[in-house]
């Protein structure tokens, strides 16, 4: 990846490939550490960089950074800000990914407290296309790795250290030719992908596991929930969701800011409905396209632009 480009850094915008951190960073060690990932999505017929949901982005960063007890000197509002004027800095005409990530960041590793300990943000901005080619289904495994439950680690925020798990669910499947891995819960029921959540379709219903399933809180999750109500007029249903419910499913889809929404077409090598994309998947896919670039052109029958937050580059 290259490191050309502008950071958010100790309070301060500098290059990137300037912007490190010392061995002895307690983050490092230990995974304490909270971070987001958004999207810019370059809208070329308006030569503009519209961002997705920013504000709740940082809401829930913010909300991570308080279970991790940190103090940190800015509101959602002030790193929204911060944000932007770091997106126009590093003058990408493209779509764009946008890691913040607070840290405990004091060179000190022998203490397993998180008090006592200093803590910062840093915020980058890199080029970002496809994370998966959203045109084609792709095909899952159930993982052999469990989503953490929340009783060993909060699972509804993102939490640095979650991530070791949903690494060794996608590398154990993209090992073995799978696209993506499905991690189930201790109790055997559905959580979530390992960087996404979770939908299945069913006789028309659109079903989702529960916040106490132990999947993040996704702001796409929460983007599909709103569209599936407001223009297809679908009230998607939380509930827990058993393994063998999704073979048996007409669809299911993943949804997340790197993922978009990508359709699962078959998992652990059967099937899901013809194994193409769903007519329902695809509706959400082509509203939630639109929406997040700013399109007007495709009717809605809501209006989105509190999502978006839009500026020339
Ligand atoms: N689950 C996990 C484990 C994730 O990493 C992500 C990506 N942030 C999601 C779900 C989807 O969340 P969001 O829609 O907020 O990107």
């Amino acid at each position: 990846m290259s490191t050309e480009g502008t950071a958010f850094h100790k309070g301060e915008k500098i290059l990137l490939k300037d912007a490190s951190v010392g061995i002895m960073t307690h983050a490092m060690h230990y995974g304490t550490a909270v971070f987001e990932g958004i999207r810019g999505n370059w809208n070329s017929d308006k030569k503009e960089m519209v961002i997705f949901r920013l504000n709740e982005h940082y809401e829930r960063l913010l909300r991570g950074a308080n279970i991790l007890r940190m103090n940190l000197p800015y509101t959602a509002e002030d790193l929204s800000n911060i944000t932007v004027d770091l997106v126009k800095t590093n003058g990408y005409q493209e779509d764009v990914y946008i890691r913040p990530l607070a840290y405990k960041s004091q060179e000190l590793v022998a203490n397993l407290k998180l008090h006592e300990l200093d803590d910062d943000i840093s915020i980058i901005v890199v080029p970002f296309g496809a994370y998966i080619d959203n045109d084609k289904p792709i095909n899952c495994q159930t993982s052999s790795w469990r989503r953490p439950e929340d009783t060993m680690m909060p699972t509804g925020v993102k939490l640095s250290g979650l991530y070791t798990t949903s690494i060794l669910a996608k590398t154990e499947a993209v090992a073995a030719n799978f696209d993506e891995a499905i991690l189930l819960n201790h109790d055997g029921t559905v959580s979530e992908g390992s960087g996404e959540n979770l939908f299945m379709i069913k006789n028309g219903e659109i079903i989702t596991p529960t916040e106490t399933d132990n999947c993040l809180l996704g702001i796409t999750r929460d983007s599909i929930i709103s569209i599936a109500e407001n223009e297809l007029g679908i009230k998607v249903k939380e509930r827990q969701i058993h393994r063998s419910e999704l073979y048996l499913a007409d669809e299911v889809f993943l949804t997340g800011t790197a993922a978009h929404v990508t359709s699962v077409g078959s998992l652990d090598n059967r099937n899901i409905g013809n194994g193409q994309i769903g007519k329902i998947t695809k509706s959400l896919q082509e509203l939630y396209f639109s929406i997040v670039i700013g399109d007007e052109k495709k009717s809605k029958k809501e209006n989105y632009s509190s999502w978006l937050t839009s500026f020339k580059i």
